[in-house]
């Protein structure tokens, strides 16, 4: 089993505190740095995800950084994992 997936020039990780799976670009205009450790991979900026609620407000319904396998879910998370660091899940 494996706790992410490379593909298409993409990395693809399930995210515990959203509970879906989540995927940056590696390659292109805008990509996010990947140390190549498949074991405990490190992915560099934190990713966010955005919704807008009704009134027009952007929240942020996950905000997380990924260091060593770990998955660290900032304060400003809209999830019940805010501020937790949760290891990887073994998806693949
Ligand atoms: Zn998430």
């Amino acid at each position: 089993m494996a706790i992410i997936k490379v593909e298409d020039d993409k990395l693809e990780f399930w995210c515990t505190g959203c509970g879906a799976y989540h995927s940056v670009p590696l390659v292109g205009d805008d990509p996010w740095f990947f140390d190549g450790d498949y074991e405990r991979p490190t992915i560099l900026p934190s990713l966010v995800l955005h919704r807008v609620t009704e009134t027009g407000k952007v929240v942020n319904t996950c905000h997380l950084c990924l260091t060593g396998g770990i998955l660290y879910y900032l304060s400003d998370s809209e999830h019940r994992m805010r501020g937790q660091n949760i290891p990887l899940e073994s998806r693949y």
